[in-house]
């Protein structure tokens, strides 16, 4: 399958006829649907329970994520997993998955490190086909949005985080659709009493989405 480079770059070529997670999963390791793949170590897809009642989307794969192959693996990964067990969100009713599904990065001045850089619009929406997938398929009861990105993505260019987090925003996407922080936000305090004060406010938003679903246990 050609890489798509016109002035519209889409994953849509890429996707698989039947769409289920495995067939997701292993369609997407071809994708080249916008240039993100050639500097990648490989496609990092959402993974978790196929009929997860919570979807988790981020922004993209980090360092970690991109060499392991596995979404949500690295520090901010912990801190997520941290704060889903003190929320009382089990493991297993969640989805993990990004808006992009490739490391977007840029070399840092001195050494090998690899810095995180924001993807592009054009990135974003070039791979938003794939995580249409993933909510088709899962068709989670709540899908919470890490960060500006996936909100963004997810909910409309001029969504501000900041002014609406934790509340459920009306959406076709799904019955409950919020949006937080991402994780690594919290790595980024400047102190401790900070970094803790911001990790009980996104802990505060996950146990609005667990009273949630305690509210409707069997939703599809
Ligand atoms: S970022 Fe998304 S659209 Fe771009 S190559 Fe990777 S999987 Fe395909």
């Amino acid at each position: 399958m050609p890489p798509a480079k016109d002035n519209f770059p889409t994953a849509l070529p890429f996707l698989p006829s039947k769409l289920n997670i495995r067939n997701l999963q292993a369609a997407a390791r071809q994708c080249k649907g916008c240039d993100l793949w050639e500097r990648a170590t490989q496609t990092v897809f959402g993974e978790g329970a196929s009929r997860a009642r919570v979807m988790l989307v981020g922004e993209q794969p980090g360092d970690k994520e991109d060499i392991a192959g596995h979404p949500f693996v690295g520090p901010a990964g912990k801190i997520l997993d941290e704060a889903l067990a003190a929320a009382g969100i089990e493991r297993g009713d969640v989805y993990v998955t990004n808006a992009v599904k490739h490391f977007s990065w840029t070399p840092a001045e001195r050494g090998k490190r690899r810095i995180h850089k924001k993807p592009r619009y054009s990135e974003i929406r070039a791979c938003r086909p794939w995580l249409e997938a993933e909510i088709a398929v899962t068709r989670p009861h709540v899908i919470v949005c890490l960060g500006a990105t996936a909100a963004q993505a997810l909910l409309g260019s001029d969504f501000s985080v900041m002014r609406r987090r934790g509340q459920f925003i009306p959406s076709s996407l799904a019955p409950r659709v919020m949006a937080t922080v991402h994780p690594s936000s919290i790595l980024r305090a400047l102190d401790e009493p900070s970094r803790h004060e911001q990790k009980e406010a996104f802990i505060r938003d996950l146990a609005i989405v667990a009273h949630e679903m305690r509210r409707v246990p069997h939703a599809a």
